[in-house]
């Protein structure tokens, strides 16, 4: 009787994990809705609205050392760089949908009020690596203050600024983005998993199940076609980021 009830337990497990869906991750927040614009704190809020998972920022610091929001190092024509102008220079910039820059205090102050999604932080890569150690120690003491340290999880490409983030934050999730390391070696960093892009994944396919195996997840991105999205559904990734994440939504609750 009780080797059925464990045989039966056993059985409703493996069926419940071949059956997890990927969770969703708005890229750049859900820039793509009416109104919106990449960084965006509408983004967020549009992010929010929908009900996805977490919602994914890209985040400098100024030469000024003020943290702003912005994917692009450098602003289209005017010569703008995110990390060699200030703060005051950069949030000047007027987005698209007619936001200006925010600086992260201004987009946490967002995050704080919208408890339900969670933030996808991505540091971007500095000049030096002082400058990320710096930079990694600002956005934590942000993350504090506005109170959103446990719904934020980090991401980077550097494994300097994952480094750094790790020895500040040992119980916060930190994702690589670089795709040049097998699942094992992230393991060895401590960290929590690979968040590499399509081309990477399809390269290495074997690094989910691998990852897995080793208690790591995956992330992977930026996934926009349905084709796509089902081919990273079927291979059993645990997050997809999206620029598309209604479309992702529909095709998961299909
Ligand atoms: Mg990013």
């Amino acid at each position: 009787m009780i080797r059925q009830l464990v045989l039966a337990a056993a059985v409703l497990l493996a069926g419940g994990a071949a059956t997890a869906q990927p969770k969703v991750i708005a890229h750049r927040g859900y820039w793509t809705a009416p109104g919106s614009a990449q960084n965006s704190r509408t983004s967020f809020t549009k992010a929010d609205s929908i009900g996805v998972y977490g919602s994914e920022i890209d985040v400098w610091l100024t030469a000024d050392n003020r943290l702003i929001v912005n994917h692009d190092r450098h602003h289209k024509d005017t010569g703008i760089d995110m990390e060699r102008n200030t703060a005051r220079e950069i949030t000047k910039i007027v987005l698209p949908n007619g936001e200006n820059i925010p600086t992260l205090d201004e987009y946490l102050e967002l995050v704080a009020a919208k408890p339900h999604t969670r933030l996808i932080l991505e540091m971007k890569s500095l000049s030096e690596l002082q400058r990320e150690d710096l930079a990694a120690e600002k956005i934590v003491r942000a993350l504090r203050k506005h109170g959103v340290l446990e719904r934020t999880d980090i991401i980077a490409f550097s494994i300097n600024a994952c480094l750094a983030f790790k020895k500040l934050l040992p119980d916060t999730k930190i994702y690589y983005l670089n795709g040049d390391l097998p699942p094992r070696s992230i393991k060895e960093l401590g960290l929590a998993g690979i968040d590499y892009s399509m081309e990477d994944l399809r390269r290495h396919p074997h690094w989910v199940e691998q990852a897995h195996e080793l208690g790591l997840e995956v992330n992977v991105w930026t996934v926009d076609s349905e084709e796509e999205m089902k081919y990273f559904i079927e291979l059993g990734v645990d997050y997809i980021t999206t620029d598309y994440p209604e479309r992702l939504q529909a095709l998961l609750t299909r």
